[in-house]
């Protein structure tokens, strides 16, 4: 049996190897606390639970869906889209539901990257720009993220790397590092698009997750975003809906009718019960929203005390579920990361896990309970004063 070379070019996924680490350590007797992971602890919305009964309950649910989505449903992220960013878009054409926004991440470069294509990545990233891209035999072009440029890509340095390349990954506010962007950047990004003939792939997956005042924007809000763009989106982290599978991608009606085609020889979409109760989340006004917002702005600032406490110099994150954090002098991502796993039964994500330019940072999630959370806090409060001693 031979293995193809698509499939050796992928490294094992960052949170497999974290697992694997975490069932070690706590077979060895250690109580872990996972700061590891992005998948919300709360739980979803009893009414979109309900509805999700209620529609599991009617039969015609039970068989496969359409192809494209339920209309209901793609009004319903249209309506969306209208309500939270001024949007019009299609719901026909200009909307495709996804298997979770992974799934169309994933699978968006088979639509558009021939066999050698150049993906510029911007990193530290969701690692499922890259492998998409690698999967697809495209050649991912890494384009750094600084944090003294507030962790957005200075396309005047991008150059020859651009030439030929068929398409830009971008996601505010960011996983890994919660930096957000404004409107202008986005304009900025659509504009350097639209000028290298590339399809901007924008992932807003944690468009309602900020904090301090700050409203993400759309992409499609800039001018010309509709011919370049296509925006990526999900339930998974506003309504604490991880493990339902189900996402958008909304934007240009050429890049939607093209992942469509390949997703309709692929999978067959999301159980139309999900769809139902999609649609009852995204017409609900979000009345959870402000409690959740206040629980993740809570464990941020906690989060943040505790490094300010022992001499970090950073800004809080205005966005997402992560606090990004720069490694102690002269210890590297996976050194700081293994030190806390060993002094205080904590795992983080080494930034590294996100691209190159994510050395030198680690990564902590805010879906952790609040008592483990204060827990772990105490733990690498200690550990960090230890380190110094
Ligand atoms: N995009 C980003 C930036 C993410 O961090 C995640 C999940 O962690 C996703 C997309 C995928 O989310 P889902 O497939 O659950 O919609």
């Amino acid at each position: 049996m031979q293995l193809a070379r698509r499939i050796q070019a992928i490294p094992p996924y960052l949170f497999a190897e974290i697992d694997r680490k975490v069932a070690e350590r706590r077979a060895e007797g250690v109580d872990v606390i996972s700061f590891g992971v992005g998948d919300p602890d709360l739980p979803t919305p009893g009414f979109i639970v309900e509805e999700l009964a209620k529609a599991a309950h009617d039969p015609s649910t039970h068989r496969y869906p359409s192809y494209y989505g339920l209309p209901a449903f793609r009004r319903a992220i249209a309506g969306f889209y209208r309500r939270r960013f001024g949007v019009e878009l299609d719901p026909d054409t200009q909307v495709l539901p996804l298997l979770g926004s992974k799934e169309g991440i994933a699978h968006l470069p088979w639509a558009f990257v021939d066999p050698g294509d150049r993906v510029l990545v911007t990193e530290p990233g969701y690692p499922v720009y890259e492998v998409g891209a690698i999967l697809a035999g495209g050649q991912p072009v890494h384009i750094p993220l600084r944090a003294e440029e507030a962790w957005f890509p200075a396309f005047e340095r991008v150059g020859a790397a651009a030439d030929g390349a068929k398409l830009l990954w971008l996601c505010y506010p960011s996983n890994p590092t919660g930096a957000v962007a404004t409107l202008d950047q986005l304009q900025e990004a659509v504009r350097f698009a639209a000028a290298g003939d590339l399809l901007l792939a924008y992932d807003n997956a944690y468009s309602e997750i900020t904090y301090d005042g700050f409203v993400a924007p759309s992409v499609l809000q800039a001018p010309g975003a509709m011919e370049v763009a296509v925006e990526f989106g999900s339930l998974s982290k506003i309504f604490n809906m991880t493990g339902w599978r189900i996402g958008w991608v909304v934007g240009s009606p050429v890049a939607i009718e093209a992942l469509g085609r390949v997703k309709t020889n692929i999978d067959s979409g999301v159980f139309n019960a999900v769809q139902r109760a999609g649609v009852a989340a995204l017409e609900s006004g979000m009345p959870h929203l402000p409690e959740l917002l206040a629980t993740y702005r809570r464990r941020r600032d906690r989060i943040m005390e505790v490094f300010w406490e022992a001499g970090w110099k950073v800004d809080a994150p205005k966005g997402a579920l992560y606090v990004w954090l720069p490694t102690p002098p002269g210890e590297s991502s996976v050194q700081f990361t293994a030190r806390l796993l060993d002094q205080a039964g904590v795992v983080v994500a080494p930034g590294t896990g996100y691209g190159p330019s994510g050395e030198g940072y680690i990564r902590l999630s805010l879906t952790i309970g609040d008592e483990r959370l204060e827990e772990g806090c105490e733990r690498v409060r200690k550990a960090l004063v230890g380190g110094r001693a």
